[in-house]
């Protein structure tokens, strides 16, 4: 399996559907074993997404001790939800959260950051679905919360913008609702926000409606093991 091919594809594509933006490509490598990882940076892909911390520190410290430059060459994005518990491992080792879906999550992410003296990007992850499982701030929540999270903005703990992820469904339309709501916030709350938001199967609605950052899993590296 070539997941190097299909991810250039992928980024091929994404690249000419939305030109303006420059979209980055993030191989979503959760539950993938080692090896897959390894081949996957041998074959040239960086930016790597992973859930579960313990998970991503086991197989990309054995990449970084095996092969010392991948360590400055790799970008890790922690996607999954940020819990308070877990922010002490990220920090560091990730440059970029997703699921920021909390202003005491955030605090404690900055708190981390400062004392570490270590940059972290991050995405407050919107709840545009009601569905209420799901991890995130809903609008109305946002509107209130917004000035402290610029107040929380800063050079180690940089706002990088919006996380998205569609409804659980997949459903076309009410995917393409969401996204589209996540782009009108954006452009009206500031259009040097960045949008996190497009998997397997919405990364192209997600391109069209000016994803930045798109997550892609299982259409890079097939169905996942466990
Ligand atoms: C697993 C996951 C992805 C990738 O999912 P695929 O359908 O395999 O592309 C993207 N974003 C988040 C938050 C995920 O948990």
């Amino acid at each position: 399996m070539e997941y190097g091919t299909k991810y250039k594809e992928i980024l091929a594509e994404i690249r000419s559907l939305s030109p303006a933006t420059d979209p980055i490509l993030i191989a979503v490598s959760k539950k993938q074993p080692y090896e897959v990882i390894k081949q996957a940076y041998n074959e040239g892909i960086r930016h790597f997404g992973e859930n579960y911390i313990q998970e991503a520190v086991e197989k990309f410290s054995k990449l970084f001790s095996e092969i010392p430059e991948s360590k400055e060459q790799i970008k890790l994005h922690h996607i999954g939800p940020l819990q308070s518990g877990n922010i002490k491992k990220v920090v560091g080792f990730f440059q970029y959260v997703h699921g920021v879906g909390s202003l005491s999550a955030l605090k404690e992410l900055k708190k981390r950051a400062e004392k570490e003296r270590q940059k972290i990007y991050f995405f407050i992850q919107l709840n545009l679905t009601n569905e209420s499982q799901k991890n995130g701030i809903d609008p109305t929540e946002f509107l209130e919360l917004k000035d402290s999270i610029r107040d929380i903005n800063s050079e180690l703990c940089e706002w990088e913008g919006f996380m998205v992820m569609g409804p659980s469904s997949g459903e076309a339309k009410e995917t393409e609702r969401v996204f589209e709501s996540a782009s009108n916030l954006r452009n009206s709350f500031s259009p040097k926000m960045k949008l996190s938001m497009g998997m397997s199967g919405d990364y192209l609605m997600a391109t069209r409606y000016g994803s930045d950052y798109l997550r892609v899993g299982s259409l890079i590296f097939g169905e996942r093991n466990i």
